[in-house]
């Protein structure tokens, strides 16, 4: 058993006992966690009000071995999560985040990139940030960051440039990614989509610490117009 100190956003509360909680949580340092938090439902107990649904907290847990719940020791709130009070799209979009987080996020699996990301698109929503484009920015950086981004230039079956030959792009959900002319009458599960759409999902998915892929993407293709061009920087400030 370690005492482990990190910051942490509250992803789900569930109750535990009369005094108690298991509250789940994304860690800057631990990953996703859950730890059960003794006399968390008390009016005057330990955690101050602190483990409400995505607030932000520094917290002090001992990590038990094995399956058995980690226990929290401490929590102090560092910021609350207000959509609530703001309106109904910004508690919703304050909800969904959590959600994907808790579903898409391994226990015990660090993505340091990802709690910052987080954070950057909760002060959007909290803030005055565009919810539909903070979402969809958000939706797709985890895909990045967690493995799973859609190939969007290359076939994933042969690994060549899928030509623009069509007005639309065969896109398998199999591959996770388009198909090729070539590879496709052989492949099935397959749906179309506009090139359009596939090139604005890559810049929303796209690293923003890399150099704009723009230029490297196209310089091969020169006839080619370049990607719809969306304002991450202007969506995630603290990226950039
Ligand atoms: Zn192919």
């Amino acid at each position: 058993m370690t005492n482990q100190s990190t910051t942490a956003i509250v992803l789900r509360t569930v109750d535990f006992s009369e005094t108690s909680l298991i509250v789940t949580l994304l860690t800057k340092d631990l990953g996703r966690i859950s730890a059960l938090a003794k006399g968390a439902r008390r009016l005057k107990g330990p955690f101050e009000g602190s483990l409400d649904l995505l607030s932000v907290c520094a917290i002090t847990l001992i990590d038990k071995p094995g399956d058995t719940l980690d226990l929290l020791t401490e929590s102090k709130l560092r910021r609350r999560f207000r959509g609530a009070q703001r309106s109904m799209e910004r508690l919703y979009a304050g909800y969904y985040i959590a959600e994907m987080l808790r579903l898409l996020v391994d226990d015990d699996d660090p993505h340091r990139e990802l709690f910052d990301m987080t954070l950057s698109a909760m002060g959007m929503i909290d803030g005055e940030g565009d919810v539909a484009r903070t979402l969809l920015a958000f939706d797709a950086q985890c895909l990045r960051l967690l493995g799973h981004a859609p190939a969007t230039r290359r076939c994933t079956v042969c690994g060549r440039d899928a030509e623009r030959s069509r007005r639309r792009a065969s896109f398998s959900l199999v591959g996770g990614g388009v198909v090729c002319e070539n590879c496709r009458p052989s492949q099935s599960h397959l749906m179309t989509a506009s090139w359009d759409a596939l090139d604005a999902l890559r810049e929303l998915a796209s690293d923003p610490e890399s150099p704009p892929s723009t230029a490297e993407e196209n310089a091969d293709n020169p006839s080619q117009p370049p990607p719809t061009s969306f304002p991450i920087g202007r969506l995630f400030p603290a990226m950039t």
